[in-house]
């Protein structure tokens, strides 16, 4: 799912519904610009369409980052998150793949600076710490764990969606950094 997080408490926040109505709306323009002859008239209008669709989904997109940020800032006192990469895991939170144009990247530092106003604290975790592979109940790490397992079993009877595990192990490792540094 696009532009999807999950959180350490099992909530999931996404883009809403409309925003991949502007997206199939940019497709279907983008679409018809492709038949236009380049140079004609009707090519300069529609490639003015395919712009005004592009700057409605960032404008849609930045409105959708600052409520959560704002909400996330308001509501905790520190947030644990996986370091910058393309996978975004972060504790809690998870962007799908699709993010595009570095939205979690844009996202973090929006929470970033909302922590700070708010004398909060962005707690990054390295993108290497085996987020996934970690069970998060008793702590023991699995070799291999395939991107098709969407739920994370483990001997100790834990049963818990993949996701929302990597989110817990990010937030338990983020507490500790901060105590080390503290
Ligand atoms: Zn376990």
């Amino acid at each position: 799912m696009h532009g999807m997080c999950v959180f350490s408490t099992g909530e999931r926040a996404g883009y809403p519904m409309f925003y991949r109505n502007t997206e199939k709306k940019l497709a279907r323009e983008q679409r018809k610009l492709s038949r236009c002859q380049r140079g004609s008239r009707n090519y300069e209008k529609q490639k003015k369409r395919v712009a005004l669709c592009h700057e409605k989904i960032r404008n849609q997109r930045k409105d959708f980052q600052h409520k959560l940020s704002a909400g996330l800032a308001e509501n905790y006192d520190a947030v644990c998150v996986e370091d910058l990469n393309l996978k975004g895991m972060a504790g809690g939170l998870h962007f799908g793949k699709g993010v595009h144009d570095n939205g979690y990247g844009l996202f973090l530092s929006m929470l970033e600076y909302k922590l700070e106003e708010r004398g909060k604290y962005l707690i990054k975790v390295d993108r290497y710490f085996a987020s996934s592979k970690i069970c998060s109940v008793c702590g023991k790490k699995k070799a291999e764990l395939s991107l098709s397992e969407r739920i994370y079993y483990c001997e100790c009877g834990n049963r818990m969606d993949r996701d929302v595990n990597a989110a817990v192990n990010i937030m338990n490792e983020g507490k500790r950094i901060f105590t080390e540094c503290a």
